[in-house]
């Protein structure tokens, strides 16, 4: 295969420009494009609703000043050093870089990419460390981005080397959109493996969370660089967000679900997309998305549904566990407050809403309680 190279022009974009380029070089004045011609080759140019295209290529619909945030789930707000967010009591994330394979147009961090861009990136890792030295209840790290495997294997080694000296982390997890987008980042790197399977031991595992999004990335490299991770040690999940137009269709989830329980990764989080400027067309109403995602349930065996469909809200991971009529039954995952987890939500259902603030909470309540008279809902 040709050197893959990337592309942060859309005039260097050969099948776009110049007859599909309308009106998109303002959209990535604000929002900026980049892709490589891995991901680009994926594209059937033919077909204007291409899903990957939906994911990588511009659209004017992000010119929509109407909706979301730019950081909406406060992740600034969970900030203790540069670099590193502490938001529920044993996980920290450390954002180590900028740089992504290419940029997903729903982007939950387009901040990252933009002019709105605050100190949020790692810069000196010695303060990362001590902070999570001096917080023994960290016992997993989520080393994300950006991409952190746009790092060199070098620095990622120094990463994991210094977690690795913190007796009290037993989980490493890396985010990573390297196997969808690039999988030759994985393939033609000769030291990652070996990397990888020196931390990844066999009490203290790293935890490869992917992010297939569309069984059109599910490519025979992809394959390939899914088997060089597993063979190296490392446990493979997968995330995505439900997204329009790319994957809200249940049987073709579950086609995907299906693919890479096959492959070895597990489906892991389903996300609803976070109300991110410019990421409206790609959002579903909740309710919407959780029907799409449990009915593509129906069509899958237990090893492909293991998946969690959640919102990333800033109170909490919000899991969405039931739908009736009248309301629909939310569940905190994950609670900044360890006493908050698995608080129940039920709220009054809306099929217009797209995010927590957009139900009526009508009780909230420990799942223990449902069991008597608890759930006074009107
Ligand atoms: S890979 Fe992740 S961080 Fe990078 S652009 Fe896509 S969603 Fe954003």
């Amino acid at each position: 295969m040709d050197k893959i190279r990337y592309l942060s022009e859309l005039t260097d974009v050969a099948r776009l420009y110049p007859f599909d380029m309308g009106n998109l070089e303002a959209v990535t004045t604000r929002f900026p494009f980049m892709a490589n011609t891995y991901c680009l080759d994926l594209i059937d140019w033919s077909d204007p609703e291409d899903p990957i295209r939906r994911l990588v290529i511009p659209s004017m619909e992000e010119i929509d000043n109407g909706w979301g945030d730019m950081d909406a789930s406060c992740e600034s707000h969970y900030q203790v050093v540069p670099g590193l967010q502490h938001k529920y009591h044993d996980t920290a994330v450390m954002l180590v870089t900028d740089s992504c394979f290419g940029y997903c147009r729903y982007c939950f961090r387009k901040r990252l990419f933009t002019k709105y861009r605050e100190n949020e990136i790692l810069k000196d890792i010695s303060s990362a460390m001590n902070y999570i030295k001096d917080h023994s209840e960290i016992n997993n790290v989520l080393v994300s981005g950006g991409d952190p495997l746009m790092l060199r294997t070098t620095s990622l080694r120094k990463v994991f080397s210094a977690l690795r000296q913190i007796e009290h982390v037993d989980i490493i997890r890396v985010g990573t959109n390297a196997a969808a987008f690039n999988p030759f980042r994985i393939i033609d790197d000769l030291e990652l493996p070996a990397m990888i399977g020196e931390f990844s031991t066999s009490e203290k595992r790293i935890y490869f969370m992917l992010h297939f999004s569309h069984i059109n990335e599910v490519t025979p490299a992809a394959v390939k660089a899914v088997n060089i991770l597993l063979e190296s040690g490392a446990i493979l999940c997968n995330q995505t967000p439900l997204l329009r137009g790319v994957n809200d269709d249940p049987r073709l989830l579950a086609e995907l679900f299906k693919k890479l329980a096959s492959i070895g990764v597990a489906p892991y989080y389903v996300f609803q997309v976070r109300p991110t400027v410019g990421n409206r067309s790609y959002a579903l109403p909740l309710v919407e998305a959780y029907q799409i995602f449990e009915e593509s349930q129906k069509y899958v065996a237990g090893t492909a549904k293991r998946a969690r469909f959640v919102m990333s809200h800033s109170s909490g991971k919000i899991e969405v566990i039931g739908l009736d009529d009248s309301h629909i039954y939310l569940r905190y995952h994950r609670s900044p407050d360890p006493e908050e987890n698995g608080t129940l939500i039920v709220a009054r259902r809306n099929d217009d809403g797209h995010w927590l603030e957009d139900f009526q909470i009508v009780s909230t309540g420990s799942l223990a309680q449902t069991s008597g008279s608890y759930l006074p809902y009107d």
